[in-house]
């Protein structure tokens, strides 16, 4: 059985490269009827935080992202301290005496005898990677007995945890010859790699804190209301082509279709674009009746007696990205409308080249085609287009919308007229009618 893991260190947030490796991890368990382990990495001491590493296990929950085990590096330091005295015993690690950081100090530290060869191994998307250890000298495993460090830690844990595939950012290829040397070392199995691309802004930089500050965080699209199965799908994109001309996947869709030769080599391309779109996509999935109680309940906090229908939930759609996009258009005032009587200003009634005469007579005539329509969007277009279109469209639509929303930019007419219902339609027409007079 394929076993996997993810081994994060708690030494900052949950980043979108962390979140993409770890979905990777997943899919490759799932789609294998494989195992998935979480291992926190936090030997550490100095800059691993729990804060960081609750960001981190909040994060892949709020993500969907579950795991079979969980272990932390820093409960395991027995087992490690066996492995350096082994190591020390056998001769492939030896206390090594350094400059002391501290006048009048006594430093040391445990370096790994490096054989000095030469490592060829299979990676599951770079093919075949070799690499000349020459040069990497004799490397610090630990600090000391009880301290073991990154290399040493990792490669224990992978042998003890039985990991079959070790699936991570390429960043960690330069890592792997060391690794393999400390695992022929405590006679270890080497496991299988696949070492994923990374991921690059449009100009084909690393994303990185320091150039694209919160962006490079979870939570950060988490608090800017993406659905967590959107941010999946779209990292799932992210070095991974389904070889299908499909783009739209749920989780488990991800779970039977991911596959490593998918995996590209060549660096993902992170577009905030194509998220939003992915985005919108999965909110159009949604459960239209789960959408109303999210959108009404953002919109009760400005209206407290606000109701979404079924076309003011339509026309919100048609108009977000993402459930933040909501908060904007309240701030905008692109909902007043619907819930307060608008202010109109006469001059704002007429259209170009139009007359406040010609304006009131048209106003007029839409009162009265709408004396007994139904309070139906197709219905309402369909009964008022054709005079529209006889004696020029923005002539009539202009005014009509301008009448209901006090809007130089609002929904059509006819959704407006739906959503507002006829009287409260008929009432506004009737005060832009007033006005003109
Ligand atoms: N703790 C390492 C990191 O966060 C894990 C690397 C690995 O997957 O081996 O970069």
């Amino acid at each position: 059985m394929p076993i996997v893991r993810m081994a994060p260190s708690p030494t900052g947030n949950l980043h979108i490269g962390t979140a993409r490796t770890t979905l990777f991890n997943y899919l490759f368990a799932k789609k294998t009827g494989g195992y998935f382990i979480l291992r926190i990495e936090d030997t550490d001491t100095e800059r691993s935080t729990k804060e960081y590493e609750n960001n981190i296990l909040n994060g892949l929950k709020w993500l969907g992202l579950e795991y079979n085990e969980l272990h932390r590096q820093s409960e395991r330091t027995s087992t490690y301290v066996s492995y350096v005295r082994k190591m020390l015993h056998d001769g492939s690690a030896y206390i090594s005496k350094e400059e002391p950081k501290e006048e009048g100090k006594r430093s040391e530290v445990i370096r790994f005898k490096n054989p000095n060869k030469k490592i060829v191994f299979k990676d599951l998307i770079r093919g075949e990677v070799e690499f000349d250890t020459t040069d990497l000298g004799d490397f610090v495993i630990a600090k000391s007995v009880e301290e073991p460090l990154y290399h040493l830690a990792a490669v224990v844990d992978d042998h003890e945890m039985k990991i079959t595939h070790v699936i991570r950012g390429e960043d960690h290829i330069s890592n792997t010859p060391r690794q393999i040397l400390i695992q022929e070392a405590i006679g270890a199995e080497r496991p299988i790699y696949a070492h994923i691309p990374l991921i690059f802004d449009k100009e084909r930089k690393k994303l990185s804190k320091r150039k694209h500050g919160s962006a490079v965080w979870i939570d950060t699209y988490k608090e800017e209301g993406y659905l967590p199965e959107a941010v999946l799908n779209y990292f799932a994109l992210l070095g991974w082509n389904p070889g299908t001309e499909q783009e739209i996947f749920t989780l488990k869709e991800l779970t039977e279709v991911f596959s490593m030769e998918g995996v590209q080599k060549s660096p993902a391309i992170f577009d905030i674009e194509k998220l939003k779109w992915i985005n919108k996509e999965h909110l159009k999935k949604m459960d239209p009746n789960d959408l109303r109680i999210v959108v009404e309940e953002k919109v009760k906090e400005k209206f407290p007696n606000a109701i979404i229908g079924d076309d003011l939930l339509r026309i919100t759609l048609e108009r977000i990205y993402t459930f933040s996009d909501i908060d904007k258009m309240l701030s905008e005032g692109e909902f007043d409308f619907y819930f307060s009587e608008p202010e109109l200003l006469k001059d704002k009634l007429i259209w170009k080249e139009s007359t406040p005469k010609d304006t009131k007579k048209h106003l007029e005539k839409i009162s009265e085609f709408l004396l007994d329509a139904p309070q139906n969007t197709e219905a309402i277009k369909s009964i008022l287009m054709p005079y529209a279109e006889e004696v020029g469209k923005g002539n009539v639509l202009w005014p009509l919308r301008y009448a209901l929303s006090g809007k130089e930019k609002s929904p059509d007419p006819f959704s407006l007229i739906a959503i507002l219902g006829i009287d409260k339609s008929q009432a506004r027409i009737k005060r832009a009618i007033e006005l003109l007079s």
